[in-house]
């Protein structure tokens, strides 16, 4: 990296409430010599809001390509950038992407600005597992497509995160009961920091029939989490696991031989148990 390149700032902004913006990101954004934003007359906005009036460039999905030519000039002559989507992080579901692999490919630096993110807000008010996730963005627009992606993921055992609009929320959800079983735990988060935030947990059919029920709730921007597949009880014990239950029973009450042999082979405990019942009436 040359001393003199400028640097590239990738810069979360709000998703929602103007506050929740970072004393850090406003500090830069006011120093750095442009800023690339994905629709300029909204990031005006925020920028005004603020007392900023760093010149803004449009990169969108649209020039990303043609105007990365433009920027990556500018930071070869020193210049430093920053980079600011209409909300949120960007480059998660929003532009960048092109424009931050070309300037790492080229050397020069990237560096993060971190803040607001639907996905991650959503999930860490949304009560389901967050340990793993997955983060799929938006679904495919069409049905077919979208079932398609759905049947992909039935069995992912990570919790889902997906983003979606107002028009498509609740064909969204029917398609994931449909798909991926109406009783299958879920989370809607919906206009998350704005006035009419509301985070709804319950079964995919559960949030369909909700959704379906007032109207007001399906608009506005939301991140749908959906509980990863949570295996049915093997049916089927292992045969080593089964010999082992077979001898605890000839020397012990059915009870304890059914909790030992679970606690020797890593079985699960009802389903020695089960087994042990068969195998008593079977004898
Ligand atoms: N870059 C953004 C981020 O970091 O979350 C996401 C941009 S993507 C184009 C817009 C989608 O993000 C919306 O359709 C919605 O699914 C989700 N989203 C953005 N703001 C939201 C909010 N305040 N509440 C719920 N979902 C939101």
């Amino acid at each position: 990296m040359a001393m003199n390149e400028g640097v590239l700032y990738v810069v979360a902004t709000p998703i929602g409430n103007l506050q929740d913006v970072s004393a850090r990101a406003l500090d830069i954004l006011g120093r750095v010599a442009r800023i690339a934003a994905e629709d300029t007359r909204h990031s005006r906005k925020l920028l005004t809001h603020y007392g900023i009036d760093t010149p803004l460039i449009a990169v969108h999905e649209h020039n990303e390509r043609e105007v990365t030519e433009t920027l990556l000039d500018m930071l070869r002559s020193g210049d430093d950038l920053a980079l600011i989507s209409d909300a949120g992080t960007p480059l998660i579901s929003d532009p960048g992407f092109y424009l931050v692999r070309a300037v790492r490919q080229a050397g020069m630096r990237v560096v993060p600005m971190p803040g607001p993110c639907a996905c991650v807000a959503a999930l860490s008010a949304s009560g389901l597992p967050t340990d793993r996730f997955v983060f799929e963005g938006f679904l495919p627009a069409r049905q077919h497509a979208r079932r398609q992606r759905l049947e992909a993921l039935r069995a992912e055992p990570r919790t889902l995160v997906f983003y979606e609009s107002s028009h498509r929320v609740a064909d969204c959800l029917a398609d994931m009961a449909g798909v991926m079983g109406a009783g299958r735990d879920a989370v809607i988060a919906r206009e998350l920091t704005k006035t009419f935030e509301t985070i709804k947990a319950g079964s995919l059919s559960g949030l369909v029939t909700w959704l379906l029920e007032d109207a007001q709730q399906q608009r506005g921007e939301f991140v749908i989490m959906v509980h990863g597949e949570v295996p049915a009880v093997d049916a089927a014990m292992d045969r080593e696991a089964e010999r082992v239950l077979v001898l605890l029973m000839q020397e012990l009450p059915l009870k304890q031989a059914a909790a030992l042999a679970a606690k020797i082979t890593g079985q699960a405990k009802n389903l020695c148990y089960q087994r042990a019942l068969e195998l008593k009436k079977a004898n």
